[in-house]
């Protein structure tokens, strides 16, 4: 082993690239870009290198997105019933 590769694992393992159940437990956050760049950057470097978080990050996604779409209304609907219980506390008061 040369030394150039020597110094590479020896980054590599400083700067801990996460495994791959990690990249599971990350995997929330680093799609809502909740994570530190740091962090960031090291999952995307697993994911570069890994297939199976690549799927299982393609799949979370359309779960997180799914649960967008399926989350806002009732989050929509407990805004108006806030605004409409400001409104009459307003018109009594
Ligand atoms: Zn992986």
């Amino acid at each position: 082993m040369s030394v150039k590769h020597k110094m590479i694992r020896m980054m590599f393992g400083l700067m801990g690239l996460p495994t791959c159940e990690e990249v599971e437990q990350f995997a929330y956050d680093f799609l809502e870009g909740q994570l530190d760049p740091y962090t960031m950057k090291a999952v995307e470097r697993h994911l570069k290198a890994c297939k199976n978080c690549q799927r299982f990050i393609t799949a979370y996604r359309k779960t997180a997105a799914f649960g967008k779409t399926f989350k806002k209304p009732s989050l929509d609907l407990e805004f108006k019933q806030r605004l409409f219980e400001f409104l009459i506390h307003q018109r009594v008061s």
